[in-house]
């Protein structure tokens, strides 16, 4: 229950707005040559539990270039999401833990390829961004409390296996590493906001995000994240 849980420990599910390809804030896409470095790794099965990390030179083309539509997060495919300066500036400031970003920019490209141009000029009313990388893990999950369905599991640290369905999260809050923004240690998919990232993102008008309370985050392999109806 929602009341059950104060506000200092609430967490999120942090998602893009209207999905990954929603129209309405633009979404990227890495351009080639996309150098990557090594997945990270379970430490137990050396499984991997996430995306290769990106290397530099990192360069993404957005589906628009409309300022009301670049957000200061952008999602998009190849990486998690892209942080504008100033959301690396608060985070930094307000130090903010669980989320790495990176020093070197990212070369933002407009929609239409091959128009040097417009090339050129993209990106300069916009503000520099940047990739980041998230901690894994930052916490692990209650396991009297929660329902997830997975089949092939055999690393019972990381879990992995596939995930079928998630009927509730629930987070043990004595294996949270106070991270800010984190993945679960058993649900390296989603990424986990802590309140105190929500009320900084609040405070800053931080664009492009989402926060669904995790009490209320249902997951359908064939129909993905949806919240709980509560009665
Ligand atoms: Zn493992």
């Amino acid at each position: 229950m929602l009341t059950s849980l104060t506000d200092h420990n609430r967490f999120f599910v942090v998602r893009p707005p209207n999905g990954r390809y929603g129209r309405r804030f633009a979404h990227g896409e890495c351009v080639a040559p996309v150098n990557t470095g090594e997945f990270p790794e379970c430490p137990m099965c050396n499984v991997p539990i996430g995306m290769r990390s990106w290397l530099p030179p990192r360069t993404v083309r957005l589906s628009s270039m409309q300022q009301k539509k670049v957000a200061d997060f952008i999602w998009g495919a190849g990486f998690s999401f892209l942080v504008s300066e100033r959301v690396a500036k608060a985070c930094v400031t307000k130090n903010i833990k669980g989320m790495h970003v990176d020093v070197e920019k990212v070369q933002v490209l407009p929609p239409s390829p091959g128009n040097a141009k417009t090339e050129a000029l993209s990106g300069k009313s916009l503000p520099n961004y940047y990739s980041v990388s998230i901690h894994w893990p930052g916490a692990s999950l209650d396991k009297s409390q929660t329902q997830v369905t997975k089949t092939g599991v055999t690393c019972s640290y990381c879990q992995s296996g596939h995930l079928l369905k998630i009927d509730k999260i629930a987070i043990d809050l004595e294996s949270w590493d106070g991270s800010h923004i984190f993945y679960l240690r058993e649900l390296p998919g989603f990424i986990i906001a802590s309140q105190e990232f929500k009320l900084n993102a609040d405070e800053f008008s931080w664009s492009g995000l989402h926060f669904i309370p995790v009490e209320v985050v249902i997951y359908n392999e064939m129909t993905g994240i949806a919240i709980q109806k509560i009665d």
